[in-house]
């Protein structure tokens, strides 16, 4: 069946904006043809009044659901909490500043009654995106795209419809720093799936929660969740750097020997000391890069700890999420 919406909405710092996306998000879903909705607001750690507007939401719609992580975790993790606790049989995630529009809902429901497990959007436009994000949006694809088996098609954000038979499939992955929608460019071909676009407005209230460091951070992030190219560079590089290296050992050797023509020695010296220490550099760095993902990912901690919070009910009636995965996520 194709008639209980969950609606997943992650939430970090986002207390001006939950009571109007609310709002909006029961209009644009009423006159729907479906049998239930749940609204999840996943409550990133936020540290302003962000989970008392859920609750706020709650006590005038039971449909209202809060799944509130203990500290901040991250966008990821609090997508990938929100897909956990999801029951419906179609999901939509989406941001809570409103770029989002939820106006959409009916033609990805539509599309989605319609057959199509997955339903994605397109950003044909983002009125908060400076030129120098943009620039870098661009650059990282580019190099995304060179050092990448996955490839993340660009402008498509987290704004979609999973059905549930995919949301089960993204749940086994179970990974840390996972890019959320990387894991499903993995998993099918992107390019052949319906796609709804859309104009982003600017953000409603509040300021964006990604810094230039923190996009960054994801951007490197997604290159080593995706691909170990950077470790065979970095053995391409090794191999170049050994054959300068006996270039400028036979160079030596025949200025000294057989041209008697000893050069003074030193800007060889200060050259190839630092052009091999710098590079050793680099190399040590991109082992180090993977080695710290593997020192995450065998820890095997939950991504999260969630309380969740349904309407007449505390946090702590709750058992942890309904999914699959090991351990606890809910201490309560
Ligand atoms: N967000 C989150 N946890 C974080 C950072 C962001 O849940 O640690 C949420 C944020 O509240 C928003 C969405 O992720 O709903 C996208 O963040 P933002 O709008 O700041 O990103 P931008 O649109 O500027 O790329
Ligand atoms: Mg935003």
């Amino acid at each position: 069946m194709r008639d209980r919406l969950s609606v997943v909405v992650s939430a970090y710092n986002e207390e001006n904006n939950i009571l109007p996306l609310h709002r909006r998000l029961k209009a644009a879903i009423a006159g729907l043809p479906l049998a239930s909705v749940e609204y999840l607001f996943v409550d990133d750690g936020s540290a302003d009044g962000t989970l008392e507007r859920c609750r706020q939401a709650q006590r005038d719609d039971p449909d209202v659901k809060i799944v509130h992580l203990l500290r901040n975790f991250g966008h990821e993790a609090a997508m990938t909490a929100g897909m956990e606790y999801a029951s419906g049989d179609g999901v939509v995630f989406m941001d809570a500043d409103l770029q989002h529009p939820p106006e959409l809902l009916g033609e990805m429901v539509k599309r989605w009654r319609e057959g199509n497990d997955i339903v994605l959007t397109r950003r044909t436009a983002n009125a908060d995106a400076s030129p120098l994000y943009r620039f870098s949006a661009r650059l990282f694809h580019r190099i995304m795209r060179l050092l990448s088996d996955t490839d993340l098609p660009a402008d498509t954000p987290d704004f979609r419809l999973l059905d549930r038979k995919y949301v089960e499939l993204l749940k086994q992955f179970n990974e840390r720093d996972s890019l959320f929608r990387g894991l499903l460019a993995w998993g099918v071909d992107m390019d052949r799936l319906p796609v709804i676009e859309f104009a982003a407005p600017g953000r409603r209230a509040g300021e964006s929660k990604y810094s230039f460091l923190k996009s960054l951070k994801l951007g490197i992030d997604s290159i080593i969740q995706f691909s170990v190219k950077p470790l065979f560079l970095s053995l391409i590089l090794a191999g170049l750097t050994a054959l300068f290296a006996a270039g400028l050992g036979v160079n030596v050797v025949v200025e000294r020997y057989v041209l008697e023509n000893p050069t003074p020695g030193y800007a060889t010296i200060v050259m190839t000391v630092l052009i091999m220490g710098s590079i050793n550099l680099v190399v040590l760095a991109i082992i180090g890069a993977y080695v710290a993902k593997i020192h995450m990912e065998t820890k095997k901690r939950p991504i999260y700890l969630a309380d969740f919070i349904t309407a007449g009910a505390g946090p702590a009636d709750m058992p942890g999420p309904p999914g699959e995965r090991e351990g606890p996520p809910c201490p309560g």
